[in-house]
């Protein structure tokens, strides 16, 4: 039990968040969870907060295998609550009108490959319709052709398919114009549109004063002639446009008949042959009707088109589908902007769509992260609308439990350093695959008196170590100069010694291998079994989970996925 000294307690509560969760708690929740289970110490709020920091600090510092078997060690009980309490799954809100089964739709752009902003609407909504049974559409939305890039609609193909989303059918807009230049033509005899031919500024100061432009009150024929003149090419590019009839006293100026058509002269469109385009609003509502869409989910960001998209609703006379908006998830410490990406991987800072400093799903595969992580992860931010940072963490505790019982375990050694160690036998090493499944056998090191350890492990005030799996030894230091001695094979006494217990290769075994961070290389080396992990994670032990990229006979290149 945690007894009563407040540090100790707070330490125990902060290990234990962060095994939970993985990652390194936020203060606030383990200074909650401590008030809850400890009121006594309310009244103590400043030195709490103190110790929480202190804690946190401490917890930070242990690996994440550290953290497993401190928490085992010094607080069993509250290492077995982790196991019991059942694996908090959160379930998402029930939607209204879904008793009957949905139909519901993932709409992105082809401007480029799927990244980890677009996770969340694709996968939320395909667990409603997992949840609910029904369609689950996949809509390329490509009526701007200025935002198309042609190798994209492959790519959002085969990223939906790696994020494993049960896509029943496919459309694509530009293969449907005819049918919303139909409904276009309907909705300005309904007298829910007029083709205005005001200048852009001068509508946007009559729209200031809540003023109508004179094309608002032509006669529909007038209209419909139009219409056809702009459909027949008797207008250029920015002499018209389509304007959705809304009420001119509506508070907010955007939404005061804002445009549905527009001319678009170049560039051309990579699929279709087209010189009138319908904007967004009209597209999304066009298709959600037409393809019987009975639930919008997306994010806050749409909430102004969802209104202006209920006038052509409402002129139309068609049901409007149920929406939820899901607010803003902020995401840091990576690329997103399609533009800017592209303008890397052309100048060559980045080396692809994939190079692990995008946040592209293929990014993410390449590192090793599997998209049930990236599922597991949306669905635990839910369609909340309060706005939230995303937590790369979190993810990679989702990733963490799928990819550790599964990643065998190897040496890889950063910046080696050889010693030879006096004393000592010639020995075989049989290290386990993986630490809790002995039936995957073992890998054997032959140990000859030489071996590789990282640099980073010795240093004057360093007088043992145990070679994992190996044997003790002992640091002498004669000024700067350390030499290296046999100590036994005796785990307690590398316990007592409070030795590290650290990974190495002989030299005889040792592959070039390098580590790709998205902050940098890592060079060393590693086991040359690794070379039969391709395009597998496994973790060096140690380092961090790795997805093993390529073998050549100049050695191993892999990608860091975490901790
Ligand atoms: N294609 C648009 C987007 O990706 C529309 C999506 C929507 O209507 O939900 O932002």
């Amino acid at each position: 039990m945690a007894g009563d000294d407040p540090k100790e307690i707070l330490f125990l509560c902060a290990l234990q968040n962060a095994v939970k969760h993985g990652g390194v708690p936020q203060a606030g929740a383990v200074i909650g969870m401590v008030m809850g289970a400890h009121p006594e110490l309310r009244s103590r709020a400043k030195d709490v907060a103190a110790l929480a920091k202190e804690a946190i600090a401490d917890v930070a510092a242990l690996s994440p295998e550290d953290r497993i078997t401190t928490l085992q060690s010094r607080a069993p009980e509250m290492f077995a609550a982790l196991s019991e309490k059942h694996e908090h799954k959160k379930v998402l809100p029930d939607l209204e009108q879904a008793g009957s089964g949905v139909a519901m739709r993932f709409a992105p752009n082809p401007s480029g490959p799927l990244h980890i902003g677009h996770a969340r609407a694709a996968v939320l909504n395909d667990a409603y319709v997992k949840q609910y049974g029904g369609r689950y559409i996949l809509r390329i939305e490509d009526t701007d052709p200025k935002r198309v890039d042609p190798e994209a609609y492959a790519m959002v193909v085969e990223d939906l398919k790696w994020l494993g989303l049960g896509i029943t059918e496919t459309v694509t807009q530009s293969d449907r114009l005819s049918l919303y230049y139909d409904l276009c033509r309907q909705l300005i005899e309904r007298g829910g549109a007029y083709v205005c031919t005001c200048d852009n500024e001068h509508f946007k100061e009559l729209k200031q004063k809540k003023t109508a432009c004179p094309c608002r009150d032509q006669p529909v024929e007038k209209n419909l002639m139009m219409w056809t003149k702009m459909l027949d090419h008797g207008y250029h590019e920015g002499e018209v446009s389509v304007r959705i009839k809304t009420d001119l006293a509506n508070p907010d100026p955007a939404m005061r008949d804002f445009p549905a058509f527009r001319i678009l002269d170049a560039p051309p469109h990579p699929r279709v042959k087209a010189h009138v385009y319908p904007l967004m609003n009209f597209s999304v509502v066009a298709d959600d009707h037409l393809l019987g869409v009975t639930h919008v989910i997306r994010g806050k960001d749409h909430i102004a088109n969802t209104r202006r998209q209920k006038y052509i609703y409402d002129h139309m006379g068609w049901q409007v589908p149920v929406y939820r908006h899901y607010g803003r998830m902020g995401i840091e410490g990576v690329v997103l902007s399609t533009s800017q990406m592209r303008a890397g991987i052309n100048d060559g800072t980045y080396t692809g769509w994939d190079d692990i400093r995008l946040g592209t799903m293929r990014a993410l595969a390449r590192r090793g992260i599997s998209p049930d992580a990236v599922r597991n992860a949306m669905l635990a931010i839910g369609i909340g609308d309060t706005d939230i940072s995303f937590s790369w963490d979190n993810l990679y505790a989702e990733n963490r439990k799928i990819v550790d019982p599964v990643a065998n375990r190897y040496f890889f050694v950063p910046d080696p350093v050889e010693i030879t160690i006096g004393g000592a036998q010639k020995h075989t090493a049989h290290a386990m695959l993986h630490p809790s499944d002995a039936a995957r056998g073992t890998r054997t090191l032959e140990f000859d008196g030489t071996v590789l350890i990282p640099i980073s492990e010795i240093s004057p005030a360093v007088t043992m170590i145990r070679l994992k799996d190996l044997f003790n030894v002992t640091i002498t230091w004669d000024h700067e100069t350390p030499s290296f001695t046999y100590a036994g094979e005796s785990l307690a006494d590398a316990r007592a010694a409070k030795a590290r217990i650290i990974q190495w290769l002989p030299v005889q075994q040792a592959t070039p291998c390098t580590v790709l961070t998205p902050e940098g290389e890592m060079t060393g080396a590693c086991e040359p079994a690794v070379k039969n992990e391709l395009k597998k994670v496994v973790q060096f032990e140690r380092v961090g989970f790795v997805k093993i990229d390529s073998a050549t006979p100049d050695g191993i290149r892999a990608y860091f996925t975490h901790k």
